[in-house]
């Protein structure tokens, strides 16, 4: 089978991203690799299409247990025979695996770079052809790189001992040239084919406020993102656990994550997130290396980091999966003050000479300018990272806050009077109340089937604000919610009610606003340099395939991301699949998985619409 059927019968994806192509090719001619492409671009596939094509088995060296559970998971889901070695298995777990691997039973195998020097290994080596060998995070190697990792130095004399060399393929996010040429003389690799994609993470929308309140504002934002995971970054332990708290206390399933919690409390809130008990973590920075989570939506920053190298990485969390995601920094004046606090703070490192520490300190002071002139920057944010990190850019993205516009106090109080006017009317005439999606519908005079079949369209209230467009009358919905003029039901079909105070705005003239971007900078048309990704009409599907996930992720005892990711229940929300043929054309969807979920979605997704 070739690269290309791998790819749609595993892993459901039609076509390769970049760079993928060129580094599956070279492994499959037999020549070594290196891809630097940045997080969330695919450099999985690099390696794990080549091993289901090749003879024998994959090696995969990679750093932490976490992400090696994680990647195993994903590839058991999608029909491939594979299992990691490392400290988490018992002995006996160890010995079956071993067994298992001897008789050939796994495709890839993960592997921690502290088990290649053991005897299991050089068993294991002797038994089984070894076809490839991959070594993800690569940079561990370096000691210029963030992570470095001794255990890493180990790699090359591991390949040196193997009976028949296998060709190497080396993975990074990180591409500054010294670590790069680290990479490939220590781990021996032999004329690699070199692929860089670029530090450019084009799904990741960026932007920076300066919110009178952040307190305030993340509750909003949160609220605005009910049912997305996202990560809230603070510097400090107080403000994690100040800010956890104001979301609980608002009933958001937030959790927490930092040093001054103990080992068993770190481990039960990460796990918490992972499976989206409590899919918003507030955190310090000592959260998230070796969070594999790719249904990451959004990370705030609540407060500045010290450099943007910290940033990029801590934002890069989200968005993992390839879809939209948002990257928002809540700057103040005063974050600057306490990033000084922390450089001076790192000073008293012992190990260092005075000289060493002075040029450490006014490094780290060089580092702060730059983060905090990308935070009062007016111009593109997405080019001034990318410059940071020496890549070009030409400067305007599209697709960060400074690119789209700012923002502007408008009076909507006439919009907002119809909406509630068209709520009052259906809680009269729909007892059990509608949702904000087919409620937007109807008022933009929308002729989609929820609507008709509602007979919304009969409604004096239908099409009475077409002139603005879907986006901008939810947007009036959700600010009226968020002023508690309308309040939203809880459970799994959410309906929209007038509130005692939604009451009273109908007749005591009071003006509403809404901040709204300025208009935008961008130029009309400017393509938005996100991929696009599904957008279903309708919410109220989406909400409850997700359900349907989690019940399914649950059983499974696996991440609900790991049963398919965002991107897939959207176009499953979209396409509506009723055979298990039509299923299989879902995103993302290879063959075992629509073997192994496809009735499970397809009979809620005719049961919701029976319901309809
Ligand atoms: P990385 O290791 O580079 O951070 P991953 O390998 O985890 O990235 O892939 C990120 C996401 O991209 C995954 O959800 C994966 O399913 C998706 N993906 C990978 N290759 C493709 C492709 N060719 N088409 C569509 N999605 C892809
Ligand atoms: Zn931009």
């Amino acid at each position: 089978m070739n690269a290309l059927d791998i790819l749609r019968q595993y892993f459901g994806h039609d076509a390769f991203r970049p760079g993928q192509r060129e580094i599956i090719d070279a492994l499959l001619a037999g020549r070594d690799a290196l891809g630097v492409m940045p997080t969330g671009a695919g450099k999985s596939a690099c390696y794990q299409v080549p091993a289901l094509t090749l003879p024998g088995v994959t090696l995969v060296i990679s750093p932490l247990i976490s992400l090696m559970k994680d990647q195993v998971a994903s590839l058991v889901q999608a029909g491939v025979p594979a299992a990691y070695l490392n400290s988490s298995l018992t002995p006996g777990q160890m010995n079956t695996a071993l067994r298992r691997a001897a008789q050939g039973q796994y495709k890839i195998i993960y592997v921690a770079p502290e088990r290649l020097s053991t005897p299991d290994m050089a068993i294991l080596a002797g038994q089984t052809p070894i076809s490839l060998l991959a070594v993800d995070e690569a940079h561990c190697v370096s000691q210029w790189g963030q992570d470095f990792r001794p255990s890493y130095l180990a790699v090359a004399d591991f390949i040196g001992s193997l009976p028949v060399r296998p060709p190497v393929g080396a993975f990074t996010a990180t591409a500054t040239a010294r670590v790069r040429e680290d990479i490939v003389r220590l781990l021996g690799l032999r004329d690699p084919a070199c692929v860089t994609t670029g530090f450019d993470r084009a799904n990741l929308f960026f932007d920076v406020v300066e919110p009178k309140d952040k307190t305030a504002w993340v509750i909003d934002y949160v609220k605005r993102h009910a049912g997305q995971s996202g990560i809230i970054y603070c510097a400090t332990r107080k403000a994690v656990e100040a800010v956890c708290q104001s979301l609980r206390a608002r009933g958001f399933s937030a959790t927490r994550y930092h040093a001054g919690l103990d080992d068993e409390e770190r481990r039960a809130n990460q796990d918490d997130f992972v499976y989206d008990r409590a899919p918003v973590m507030v955190a310090t920075n000592a959260f998230g290396m070796g969070i594999d989570k790719s249904s990451v939506s959004y990370v705030l920053h609540y407060n500045m980091p010290k450099d943007l190298e910290s940033y990029y990485q801590e934002a890069g969390r989200a968005g993992r999966d390839g879809e939209r995601a948002e990257c928002i920094l809540l700057y103040s004046p005063a974050d600057v003050q306490t990033a000084k606090f922390l450089i001076r703070g790192g000073e008293e490192n012992e190990a260092l000479t005075p000289e060493e520490r002075d040029a450490v300190y006014r490094q780290d002071m060089r580092r702060l300018e730059a983060m905090t002139a990308y935070c009062r920057s007016d111009d593109c944010l997405r080019a001034r990272i990318l410059a940071y990190f020496g890549e070009p850019h030409e400067g305007h993205c599209g697709n960060c806050g400074r690119c789209v516009g700012d923002y502007a106090t408008e009076d909507i109080s006439e919009s907002a009077q119809a909406v509630l006017k068209a709520v009052a009317q259906i809680e009269r005439r729909y007892r059990s109340g509608l949702g904000l999606s087919v409620i937007a519908g109807a008022l933009c005079g929308s002729r989609e089937k929820r609507v008709l079949q509602l007979g919304l369209d009969e409604t004096p209230f239908h099409g009475a604000l077409r002139s603005l467009g879907r986006d901008k009358v939810r947007a009036v919905i959700e600010k009226l919610i968020a002023d508690g003029l309308l309040v939203q039901t809880e459970g799994d079909y959410p309906v929209l009610r007038l509130s005692v105070e939604g009451r009273a705005a109908r007749t005591d003239g009071r003006t509403i606003t809404l901040r709204v971007r300025r208009a935008a900078k961008a130029p009309a048309g400017a393509v938005r340099a996100a991929a696009p990704s599904a957008h279903p009409d309708d919410e109220a599907l989406l909400e409850y395939l997700r359900a349907v996930r989690l019940r399914l992720a649950q059983k499974e005892r696996v991440p609900a991301y790991i049963v398919c990711n965002n991107a897939a229940l959207a176009d499953m929300a979209l396409k509506r699949p009723r055979t298990p043929e039509e299923f299989l054309e879902v995103n993302g969807i290879g063959e075992f998985k629509a073997a192994r979920y496809g009735a499970a979605f397809i009979a809620a997704i005719a049961e919701y619409e029976k319901s309809l």
